[in-house]
């Protein structure tokens, strides 16, 4: 068996007895894009803070590829890249002196060439001697991609790397992501725009109040959840809703078609026999796809705590 990148077991955090995060356990593969979704609120910072290192965990663990993130600190410091959500930078440092002294921080020797690279995939050559706080919002992000990636760690978390950012260089962050996967990081993320996460991610968690509600394959979360809305042709005209749809909400299109919402759990082959038994014969057949987007709000609400 390989050693998962990340391995989270039993992980607890709680701030003045509230559960930011209460008892959750997911692992990543290594060379994976694992998603980690959830509200505002939800506890994906504490997580990934703890993960990092820069919040204590209350209880549980944290395994980077096999080293314990507090027996080997400084170890798993070396292995882990974070871009934080909030611009955390030295205002008065240059893009340049900060990239050339960040790598010493983690104990590792400056590779100009590794540099070099990350400063032109990131578009900050023209930059380099600006200092941070003459920078524009996007600029700020991509030295922050790069900043969290100059010390070459095995585990990239990005933590909505892309909130606020223009279509163009989301579009361009994304594609040096993916590159950089390619070159062996896993990658843990957290975003907003769900479609990201939905083109990014191999699997998604999603987390709410604290929990883990959800750890899926994105294919099979979209599979589970996506096809919910059918819409069938009928091969006659029915002047009234046919009798015996109950179980669904229905809505009529014209007097052929009809909109049908499964109720949770019914596939669209069990749709079939049902519109069979009731000698409705159809002759076309249309499943609405749902995004994550919808997905995310029928999980998320559908299992607020009790
Ligand atoms: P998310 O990143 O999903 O938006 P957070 O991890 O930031 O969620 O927050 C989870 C919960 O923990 C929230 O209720 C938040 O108010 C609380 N929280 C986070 N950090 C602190 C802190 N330093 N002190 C007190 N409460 C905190």
């Amino acid at each position: 068996m390989t050693t998962p990148a990340l391995d989270i077991i039993h992980l607890n955090k709680t701030y003045n007895g509230h559960h930011a995060v209460d008892d959750i356990s997911f692992s990543i593969e290594p060379g994976e894009i694992f998603g980690l979704l959830g509200p505002n609120g939800a506890g994906k910072s504490t997580t990934i803070n703890m993960i990092s290192g820069v919040t204590r965990i209350d209880k549980g663990t944290i395994t980077v590829f096999g080293y314990d993130n507090q027996k080997a600190y400084r170890t798993t410091r070396r292995m882990i890249g974070v871009m934080h959500q909030e611009v955390v930078i030295d205002n008065f440092f240059t893009i340049d002196q900060t990239l050339r002294f960040h790598a010493g921080y983690y104990g590792i020797p400056d590779d100009p060439q590794w540099r070099t690279t990350l400063i032109d995939r990131l578009g900050l050559r023209p930059h380099l001697h600006k200092v941070m706080i003459k920078l524009s919002g996007g600029l700020k992000r991509r030295f922050m991609i790069a900043k969290a990636l100059i010390h070459k760690p095995n585990l990239l978390i990005l933590d909505e790397p892309t909130a606020g950012v223009d279509v163009e260089l989301r579009h361009t962050l994304w594609e040096f992501i993916r590159e950089i996967n390619h070159q062996g990081t896993t990658i843990l993320l957290t975003t907003h725009y769900l479609e990201e996460a939905e083109q990014m991610c191999k699997r998604i968690a999603i987390m709410n109040h604290g929990k883990l509600i959800t750890l899926e394959e994105t294919h099979r979360l979209l599979q589970q959840f996506g096809a919910r809305r059918v819409m069938v042709r009928l091969n006659r005209p029915y002047p009234e809703l046919p009798n015996g749809l109950d179980a669904f909400s229905v809505e009529p299109l014209d007097p052929f078609s009809l909109r049908l919402t499964l109720p949770n759990q019914m596939t669209v082959s069990e749709l079939l026999i049902v519109l069979q038994r009731l000698d409705l014969p159809i002759v076309d057949l249309e499943t609405e796809r749902a995004g994550l987007e919808d997905i995310f709000l029928q999980i998320t609400q559908s299992k607020e705590p009790t």
